[in-house]
């Protein structure tokens, strides 16, 4: 019943022509497929001509991240309106990379996800625990404090809207995939804490994806576990062919 959502995040590469390229070749190759919703973030200086490259296509355009003000005298921050004024559909928000090292804090992620959900946009929020939690026994803790902190002041209908990125930061462009059934673990336990915060209704149509150097060998594995909806890919969404059959998982 959840439609699987594979999403590439172009994170800082590429110029807008090596972006419209990408996107082009990638529309080309994944053009018949309609059973799984696909969407691409590119770098803020090429949302603009993605956006167009795009339209009318089955590719959605996703911002990699989003300010919580209107619009004023804040320097090098995009606002919502801005991206909605580009046709993004979704929006990442709380990065991994952007917690580490622009300080991102789960109070800051929810007042943009706030500022997405006000003008339509699709808010994809990432989770995940680093290595040292993990290796502490503390994964699952730290991982429902994000949720709690990020998502805790949503309502359930706000929840339906949003997708959650389950990404372990010690996968994240290492080339350690979590194996299916770690992934499946946490993905399990936080539909458990959506389930005990907004109801067994609302966790059961959110969709949970997973992040952290995802391939197209170990796409097929993850998505076969029950509560894996989907993929925030990185590396692997910078070559159309890559992420193409990434999104072509049920294709194998
Ligand atoms: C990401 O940054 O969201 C990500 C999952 O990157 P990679 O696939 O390269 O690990």
């Amino acid at each position: 019943m959840r439609k699987a959502i594979i999403v590439g995040n172009w994170k800082m590469n590429g110029t807008v022509g090596e972006a419209v390229h990408l996107v082009a070749e990638l529309k080309s190759l994944i053009g018949d497929v309609s059973d799984v919703e696909v969407a691409v973030a590119p770098p803020f200086t090429a949302l603009s001509a993605v956006s167009r490259e795009i339209r009318g296509s089955n590719v959605r355009l996703c911002g990699q991240d989003v300010f919580w003000e209107k619009e004023g005298a804040y320097t090098g921050e995009i606002s919502a309106s801005m991206l909605k004024d580009l046709e993004c559909h979704f929006v990442i928000l709380g990065h991994s990379e952007r917690r580490q090292f622009l300080g991102e804090t789960d109070e800051w992620v929810c007042k943009k996800i706030m500022a997405a959900l006000d003008i339509g946009i699709h808010p994809i929020v990432c989770v995940g625990e680093s290595l040292d939690h993990r290796d502490s026994g503390r994964a699952f803790s730290i991982v429902e404090e994000q949720i709690r902190g990020c998502l805790g002041r949503l309502s359930a209908g706000d929840m339906e809207t949003i997708t959650i990125a389950y990404e372990p930061v010690w996968a994240i462009g290492t080339g350690k995939t979590a194996t299916p059934e770690q992934a499946e673990e946490m993905h399990h336990k936080i539909r458990g804490i959506l389930e005990d915060t907004f109801g067994r209704d609302t966790a059961r149509k959110v969709r949970i994806q997973y992040g952290g150097s995802v391939t197209p060998d170990t796409i097929g594995d993850l998505m076969k576990q029950p509560d894996i909806d989907g993929a925030l890919v990185g590396g692997a969404s910078l070559k159309a062919d890559s992420f193409a059959r990434i999104v072509k998982f049920n294709e194998k």
